[in-house]
């Protein structure tokens, strides 16, 4: 299956950059075979990105930073699932910097997480731990690993072993998230090997098998490759290198080669 790269926007660009971003990425990107790319821009920019583009193309696809869990109603300043679903296929819940300046906990996140499949958005739930749980010898923080555990059990609560093929887990270590500390591919890999672990108390093995799990946090372009060539690590989620053009591109192909 092709690697999944997820460039997340944040609140940086304006307007015009991010046209201009969105179109140098489309340009360089769109005949490149072997990588699935998503972008989230800020989701007051969706509309006028997509009126750009035209026409959609293939493997380029547009994701939401958030969603509000209701479809409709009296919630200022929020967007819904059901309101966004025309517009993108993907969405990211839980995200730790949601999760830090909202206070959102991983109810509201499992409530986003069912929101998306109802409306056939692919949900992209990050989890992640706030203090590195593995040392340098390998052995275990179990409260910090009991964090990452609620965070994928709670955030998936009641989702059917049949969803779990619409599911990206991306497993951003909190510590390595904006601080050009990236965690090591050995590490990454330990701990999806843990979510999966996890998941089995819960989900056959075929379903879990289904989902995808993402590597995210100080991912560039001179680390990628290491993530990106193992198997487990399906994919990679960019923060800020993903509104440079060039960082962005190099990631994409760099993950469309292995
Ligand atoms: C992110 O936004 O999820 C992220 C991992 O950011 P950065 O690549 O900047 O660490």
């Amino acid at each position: 299956m092709a690697k999944l790269l997820v460039g997340n926007w944040k609140m940086y660009p304006t307007l015009a950059d991010a046209l201009v971003l969105a179109a140098t990425i489309r340009r360089s990107l769109e005949e490149l075979k072997g990588v699935e790319v998503v972008i989230a821009p800020p989701t007051a920019w969706l509309p006028m990105i997509i009126d750009s583009w035209h026409h959609r193309t293939g493997h380029i696809h547009f994701a939401a930073q958030n969603v509000y869990p209701d479809d409709q109603g009296a919630y200022t300043g929020e967007i819904s699932a059901y309101l966004l679903r025309s517009m993108v296929d993907y969405a990211i819940v839980g995200h730790s910097e949601r999760r830090r300046y909202q206070g959102e906990d991983n109810e509201l996140v499992n409530r986003k997480v069912h929101s998306c499949l109802t409306w056939k958005i692919k949900p992209i739930l990050c989890v992640g731990e706030s203090k590195p749980m593995f040392d340098a010898s390998h052995r275990l923080d179990s409260y910090q690993w009991s964090k990452v555990a609620e965070q994928l059990m709670e955030g998936l609560a009641g989702v059917k072993a049949d969803d779990l093929g619409e599911l990206v887990i991306a497993y951003e270590p909190v510590w390595a998230v904006g601080t050009k500390r990236p965690a090591t591919a050995h590490y990454a890999l330990e701990a999806i090997g843990r979510l999966k672990e996890k998941l089995h108390e819960k989900y056959p093995k075929k379903a879990i098998a289904s989902a995808r799990f993402i590597y995210g946090g100080s991912v560039e372009p001179g680390n990628a490759a290491d993530f990106l060539k193992y198997a487990e690590i399906e994919g990679v989620l960019p923060g800020a290198v993903s509104v440079k053009a060039r960082d962005f591109i190099e990631i994409a192909k760099i993950a469309a080669a292995i």
